[in-house]
């Protein structure tokens, strides 16, 4: 059975994919984002643009002018200051809902992440003092806190773009559940996403269902909001081989009854092979999967564990850099 899956709201540098809008007039093909417009809502910016600067352009930079606390961009060919245009835009321009990722265009002095270039001066061969984030970064993690954030060259590492979906469908499906408000909702939520929340954080995971286990009736919105937070508070955890390794230790638990003494010796024979890098995860989530079906279990079907972003994704070329724990 296909699975389907709620869309989630992802904000996005336009110059990928979308339109020739970089200060060159080019646009850059990025596949990932490609495949990812079948199952997702983007909303495509280019903040340079919307600030009036035109396509092509001159480049813009980041220019610690002395005395001040930030970066100002400026384009020194012109001598425009585009900060405050850009800032305004950050905080301004429409989005169906509150996004659940932002992509953005790395090394960018506008929409980049982590590593954009500083400069002590706009005049040429002034220093680069520092690398950062582009100034939109800036605005628009403070205007969507709650969003996950990732730039196209951290995409390509397959670790971090699994990563990356996982949240970004977990938090679209937990959102769409909460909006009706009823704690039944909430706590199905939580079943269903349980032994994914584990694979991520299993004290947090605890921590929410000692919580919220008998949660029921309609809830408040700072209720709801809490709840919200400690569950993207989990999800935010990047899974590690040895939580992974305790969630199918936990889930095999569910099963055991059924299994035979080979079955069993066999199952701890391909974990520990998992452990010590000889196996990749995917066989032993097809393992309990098996098992699963073959034993009706359909509180271990359910879970989104086995499934947590839609299947076609899986299929993209890894950079070599990130490898599946
Ligand atoms: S990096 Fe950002 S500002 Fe630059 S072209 Fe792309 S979308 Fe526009």
């Amino acid at each position: 059975m296909v699975k389907s899956f709620v869309r989630p709201v992802i904000i996005v540098s336009q110059c990928l994919s979308f339109a020739r809008v970089r200060y060159n007039g080019e646009v850059i093909p990025n596949q990932f984002i490609e495949q990812l417009s079948s199952y997702v809502n983007f909303v495509p910016v280019c903040p340079e643009v919307a600030a009036g600067l035109g396509a092509p352009r001159d480049p813009v930079r980041l220019v610690q002018k002395k005395g001040e606390t930030a970066p100002s961009l400026l384009q020194p060919a012109t001598g425009v200051d585009a900060t405050e245009a850009v800032k305004n835009f950050s905080w301004n321009f429409d989005v169906p809902s509150d996004p659940d990722g932002i992509i953005l265009k790395g090394k960018s002095p506008t929409c980049g992440l982590t590593d954009a270039k500083v400069y002590a001066g706009s005049e040429q061969g002034a220093m680069v003092n520092e690398r950062g984030e582009g100034l939109f970064t800036k605005e628009i993690r403070h205007r969507f806190p709650e969003a996950v954030v990732e730039d196209d060259g951290r995409l390509r590492n397959f670790e971090l773009r699994e990563h990356f979906l996982k949240q970004i469908f977990t938090n679209a499906d937990l959102k769409e559940r909460m909006s009706t408000f009823q704690g039944e909702h909430v706590k199905q939520a939580i079943d269903q996403h349980w032994y994914l929340l584990n694979s991520c954080n299993p004290d947090l995971a605890t921590e929410l269902q000692k919580t919220y286990k008998n949660i029921q009736g309609l809830l408040d919105i700072n209720r709801l909001n809490d709840i919200q937070q400690m569950l993207q508070a989990c999800l935010s955890h990047k899974p590690t081989k040895s939580t992974f390794i305790h969630v199918f230790e936990r889930m095999a638990h569910t099963v055991q009854q059924h299994l035979s003494q080979p079955e069993k010796q066999h199952f701890y024979d391909t974990l520990s092979r998992y452990e010590n890098n000889k196996l990749p995860r995917y066989t032993l989530m097809e393992v309990i999967r098996m098992w699963a079906v073959r034993f009706q279990q359909h509180d271990l079907l359910k879970q989104s564990f086995f499934q947590p972003y839609p299947e076609s994704l899986v299929e993209l070329n890894d950079s070599g850099k990130g490898r599946a724990l």
